[in-house]
């Protein structure tokens, strides 16, 4: 037998079975930033390598080793995105939709990082942002993070999930911090690992979030970015507070919390979960007033998020939280005999045209009574219609409860929509 091809590793395929719940989701999501009068942004997966260099940063995991990156048949360099923040600004740019205006926008699809691929990790993955464009006041960082509470809220997760935030301040303050910072670490050489050591120069915040615990203990007497802020980052730190204060969200103040691009300042966050092990952050974001410039653009501030949907899934699943997922069929309509087969098409015709989101299947090859029901019951469908000779004579069709000890029950041809819209 010929050997069979598999997929890539880490890149999964969803399977029928999964992809109710994924549609829930999305469905969910949609409707949460149409609830909030945001506009949906499609951008190539492919752009150029220099795109997201030039954003991302080039001392950073995702450009130093997670990019899928080619040459293309012109030679020119390609990569297939790793996050959605560097192409929407492109196209922002591109299209003139950021100077002098405001844009608040989202975005879902698939990305790609070459990790190692494990639980919540893996090298296609799919994300959903928002990224919002012309608004400096941190009512519009209050507004992303009052978006994604209602998301947990909609999804049933409340509990499961909480807030982090930090603030980065602007670039003149953390590079007098980052100054600081480097004189600290150049004390303390004999405890830095590799990683730490190659970053101390280049780019010594993300020191500060190592995993390492020796450098950790080490990180406590380090410089704190608090006392290096002025006065305008942290009024703009306070008001976001405030206003989470004044809705009831909580969270919680993490100096350590850097984030792993360089282009944001001032407010960043994460919302993180301990359902999921090691993998627990599940949405993350904050400012990047800078980015827009540094890609061409007229200086435009921006605030956004990305959220990992992979993690949201394993939630739900992890949680039991997937009995209301519906399948893909709610009706199965069968014709017991050759003679009954047009009526049955037209009936089942008749109910996609009477109520537009019931999912009708049609039975298709014959077969008895016995087949039939069979493959009713394989449909995941809550009822089935039996049309037979004897039901046609009598402008009736039977219906057939497939999941509730429910007696089968003659219903009028033209009663039937009604009937099934009470029912599903
Ligand atoms: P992590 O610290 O987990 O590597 P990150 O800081 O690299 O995350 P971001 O670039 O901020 O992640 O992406 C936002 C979200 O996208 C993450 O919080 C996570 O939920 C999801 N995500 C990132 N990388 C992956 C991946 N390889 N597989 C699945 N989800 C991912
Ligand atoms: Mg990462």
């Amino acid at each position: 037998m010929a050997k069979q091809i598999q997929a890539i590793r880490g890149m999964n395929d969803i399977l029928p079975t999964q992809s109710p719940l994924w549609q829930k989701l999305e469905t969910v999501l949609r409707e949460t930033v149409a609830s909030y009068g945001y506009s949906e942004i499609r951008t190539p997966i492919v752009e150029s390598t220099d795109l997201f260099k030039r954003s991302i940063g080039e001392v950073t995991d995702i450009v130093e080793k997670e990019m899928y990156t080619f040459e293309d048949r012109n030679g020119d360099y390609l990569t297939l995105r790793p996050e959605g923040t560097a192409s929407t600004v492109r196209a922002g740019n591109e299209h003139g939709l950021l100077y002098n205006q405001e844009q608040r926008l989202w975005y879902m699809g698939p990305m790609f990082r070459h990790e190692r691929p494990q639980k919540g990790r893996y090298r296609q993955f799919h994300q959903f942002g928002v990224e919002i464009y012309g608004i400096p006041s941190a009512d519009m960082d209050a507004e992303v993070l009052m978006m994604s509470a209602r998301l947990w809220q909609k999804l049933g997760i409340t509990d499961h999930v909480t807030l982090e935030l930090n603030t980065l301040g602007d670039p003149q303050e953390r590079s007098v911090y980052r100054d600081a910072l480097i004189a600290f670490l150049e004390q303390h050489q004999d405890v830095l690992d590799e990683d730490a050591k190659r970053r101390m120069y280049t780019n010594p915040l993300r020191v500060l979030d190592t995993k390492n615990a020796e450098i950790q203990a080490v990180l406590v007497d380090a410089p704190a970015l608090d006392d290096y802020l002025g006065e305008e980052t942290k009024a703009h730190f306070a008001h976001l507070c405030e206003l989470l204060d004044a809705v009831g969200i909580q969270y919680k103040i993490n100096p350590r919390l850097v984030r792993g691009l360089d282009y944001y300042n001032r407010t960043v966050f994460e919302w993180v979960t301990d359902s999921l092990g090691a993998q627990g952050t599940v949405l993350a974001g904050g400012r990047y007033d800078g980015l827009v410039g540094q890609l061409g653009g007229k200086d435009t501030p921006a605030v956004g998020f990305a959220m990992g949907l992979e993690r949201i899934v394993l939630m739900l699943e992890t949680l039991s939280l997937t009995d209301d997922v519906k399948g893909p069929v709610d009706v199965y309509v069968t014709a017991m005999g050759d003679a009954c087969k047009v009526e049955a098409i037209k009936i089942a015709q008749s109910l996609r045209d009477a109520l537009p989101t019931l999912k009708v299947m049609s039975h298709c090859g014959g077969g008895n009574f016995k087949k039939q029901m069979k493959r009713a019951d394989k449909s995941g469908a809550q009822v089935a219609l039996v049309i037979g000779e004897n039901e046609l004579a009598n402008n009736q069709v039977a219906l057939k409860y497939l999941r509730e000890d429910k007696e089968q029950q003659l219903v009028a041809r033209d009663a039937l929509a009604t009937h099934l819209a009470e029912l599903i």
